[in-house]
């Protein structure tokens, strides 16, 4: 019988999860024992399921369930609170595993280029986001003093921002929130939040059931403007898209709809590109200029128009990062990899795979990290002439590794007591939990001393 196959997998979200998953399902298929060590740099596992999906989504929270039974399977070992590149190298991985699994994701916003995206007042979607979710790293004040708000985008993560900003705090307490995040939603002054969409209301990123979840917000009015429909000389072949049909009735009925008596207000705005944040020493407006359909796509009228806004979300996408003595491309912000064997230009990386958002981009649904990794994990598996050779194995080699450089790294069981522990601190409150926010308390809790 074969040596156990051993695998690092870099990223414990959903991508690295389900790799772990399916790796260990795939081995045992052929008969070979397999020993995942998920390694993450953060203290708790699920990525952007924990630090993305927003507080009111409770359904697709409740993935974490299945990902949490890959995590007690028994054969994957986490080691969580450790970033690749500086607690643990390519070079340990080396030493240690026959191959390495990337699945780190994107936390940053991607880069918008227009004058004033500086000032102060502009945020990118993906630190509210964070801030919103308790992630770690980001400061815990969130300055939330606008009235009037615009969200840039069109795509489900403008949504999800958009709501946040919109919704009354209350609506949100039976959900795992923060405690400052509901204090900081409260204090909010905010009457009325703009998204604004390049092109037409049937070329929206949006899903319909985001979509109409923003109708159902209790004292917020949808606000559609007339002249952004009917534009598009495509509107009925667009509508052949099932999806795209819903979303239209959804805004037909809001058009529909009396408005004039909520009192906070979420306007959607379509063929409005943003030209320019303006203001002086802070944001004071967004300009916009208003686009129309082409044969070819989308051109500019050259009328343009300045809302008044006093805050700026951009939710214009989410952007990896690169990692150490890891090839990475800067203009898609990416690994470079074939269907999930990493390259590095034409020449291949022998042992180095990569799989979920950091393997194709940010864009895609937590259920497409699935089929990613049967497609990485396929390859890893075919490709045993070209694995690293690691050392004999040592049951104790990483942690030993870990311990010499005073990582505090936690694992399953503490994994599972720092659960328990935001359960039980929800539970009085009849809250879903509520989120241990600070990484020092984190680890504490986990590694119990605490
Ligand atoms: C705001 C937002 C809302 C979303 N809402 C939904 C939704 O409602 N439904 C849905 O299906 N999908 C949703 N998605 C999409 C979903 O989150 C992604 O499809 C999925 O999380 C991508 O998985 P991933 O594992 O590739 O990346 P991630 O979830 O980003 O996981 C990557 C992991 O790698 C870790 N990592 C990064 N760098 C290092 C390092 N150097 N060392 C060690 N670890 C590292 C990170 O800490 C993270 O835990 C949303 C996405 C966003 C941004």
């Amino acid at each position: 019988m074969s040596a156990p196959l051993r695998i690092a997998v870099v990223g414990a979200g959903p991508a690295g999860i389900y790799a772990a998953d399916i790796l260990k399902k795939s081995a045992a298929e052929t008969g070979r024992e397999v020993l995942i060590d998920l390694f993450e740099h953060l203290p708790a596992p699920y990525g952007l399921v924990r630090y993305g999906v927003a507080p009111d989504h409770p359904r697709i929270k409740g993935i974490i369930q299945a990902l949490r039974e890959v995590l007690e399977s028994g054969v994957v070992r986490l080691f969580g609170n450790v970033r690749f590149g500086e607690d643990i190298t390519l070079d340990d991985l080396e030493r240690l595993y026959h191959g390495v699994i990337f699945a780190t994701g994107a936390t940053k916003d991607a880069p918008l280029d227009i004058p004033g995206v500086d000032l102060p007042g502009s945020y990118g979607a993906a630190d509210f986001v964070s801030w919103y979710d308790g992630h770690p790293d980001v400061p815990r004040e969130w300055p939330l003093e606008a009235k009037e708000i615009a969200v840039i985008g069109n795509g489900n993560v403008a949504l999800d921002v958009a709501r946040m900003l919109v919704k009354h705090p209350e609506d949100l307490m039976p959900t795992e929130v923060p405690a400052n995040v509901v204090a900081g939603l409260e204090a909010s002054p905010v009457t009325d939040v703009h998204v604004f969409g390049r092109r037409g209301p049937l070329h929206v990123k949006f899903t319909p059931l985001e979509l109409r979840e923003l109708g159902e917000l209790r004292d917020v009015d949808m606000i559609l403007h007339d002249d952004d429909f009917g534009v598009d000389p495509d509107e009925e072949s667009l509508k052949q898209n099932k999806q795209i049909l819903v979303i239209s009735r959804v805004l037909d009925q809001w058009r529909q709809r009396e408005v004039g008596q909520a009192s906070r207000r979420l306007h959607l705005h379509f063929w409005s590109r943003p030209d320019a944040i303006v203001g002086d020493t802070r944001v004071e407006a967004l300009r916009i200029e208003r686009t129309r359909p082409t044969e070819h796509g989308l051109e500019g009228t050259g009328e343009y128009r300045e809302i008044p806004v006093q805050a700026v979300y951009r939710a214009v996408g989410y952007f990896s990062s690169p990692l150490a003595d890891v090839p990475f491309d800067e203009r898609r912000g990416v690994i470079p990899n074939i269907a999930g064997r990493v390259q590095d230009g034409s020449r291949p990386m022998p042992g180095m795979y990569a799989t979920g958002w950091i393997k194709r981009g940010p864009v895609g649904l937590i259920g497409h990290t699935k089929s990613d990794a049967k497609e990485t994990v396929e390859h890893l598996l075919g490709d045993e002439h070209s694995w690293w050779t690691p050392a004999p194995y040592d049951v104790d080699a990483v942690p030993r590794l870990l311990e010499e450089r005073g990582v505090a790294w936690t694992d399953i069981a503490g994994w599972i007591r720092l659960d328990e522990h935001e359960i039980g601190l929800g539970a009085p409150h009849g809250r879903a939990r509520v989120k241990v926010v600070d990484r020092g308390e984190m680890i504490g809790v986990s590694r119990g001393e605490r």
